[in-house]
């Protein structure tokens, strides 16, 4: 759980003959799927060549490939990334879902508190780093159950489906919480959709 204000891209959709608006959307921050025949989507870097954080998240939740720098036309100086029809029909689902925001990019600020969806039927993968923490706390903290599957730790959760420590909608380690439970941002797609299936509300705006 994470809970400040953040700023998320808006997905849009452009025919590929609009190449230039698209370009200009992702340029202002939003991110942009153009419906090529070979789809692509688009997204700008910042001035050190990062991307912006929910960015990375919308991709990584598309298990998109690999991005290529656009070197000429009207997205020049942009990032590609091809789309398999699957891709491209998910980040049209998500453009239809924005499609009432106004703008590029939309502000996000929900109370993690009155949620807690992502401490329900997630898969919390711990780390070293975690366990090593927990050893180290005054006093040392349980993770409680751990499954092991293949090398990977997790943390096992109740018969419902929530995490072991949620106690209400708060987490008993909060202080001590994973890594990955650290990472996940608000405003993230992963975050969107799993307020969409308890009924939350997906805009703050
Ligand atoms: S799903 Fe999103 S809003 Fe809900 S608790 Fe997690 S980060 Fe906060
Ligand atoms: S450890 Fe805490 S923050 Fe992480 S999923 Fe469980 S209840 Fe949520």
């Amino acid at each position: 759980m994470d809970a400040r204000e953040t700023q998320r891209p808006v997905w849009r959709s452009f025919d590929p003959r609009w190449v230039g608006n698209a370009a200009a959307h992702a340029r202002a921050g939003g991110l942009a799927v153009v419906t090529a025949r070979a789809a692509f989507a688009l997204v700008a870097p910042g001035p050190e060549g990062e991307l912006a954080e929910l960015a990375v998240w919308a991709l990584l939740d598309l298990r998109a490939g690999d991005l290529e720098p656009v070197d000429a036309g009207e997205a020049e100086g942009l990032l590609r990334v091809r789309l398999t029809p699957g891709q491209c029909a998910q980040c049209l689902a998500w453009a239809e879902r924005d499609a009432a925001l106004p703008g590029h990019t939309v502000g996000v600020d929900f109370a993690c508190l009155d949620c807690a969806m992502c401490c329900r039927n997630n898969r919390v993968v711990l780390e070293d780093e975690d366990f090593a923490r927990w050893a180290a706390a005054e006093p040392a903290v349980s993770p409680g159950r751990v499954h092991t599957r293949r090398g990977v730790r997790t943390l096992a959760v109740l018969k419902n489906g929530d995490c072991q420590h949620l106690r209400g909608n708060r987490c008993d380690i909060y202080a001590q919480r994973p890594n990955n439970c650290r990472a996940f941002p608000m405003g993230s797609e992963g975050c969107l959709a799993a307020r969409e299936e308890a009924g939350l509300a997906m805009f703050t705006v």
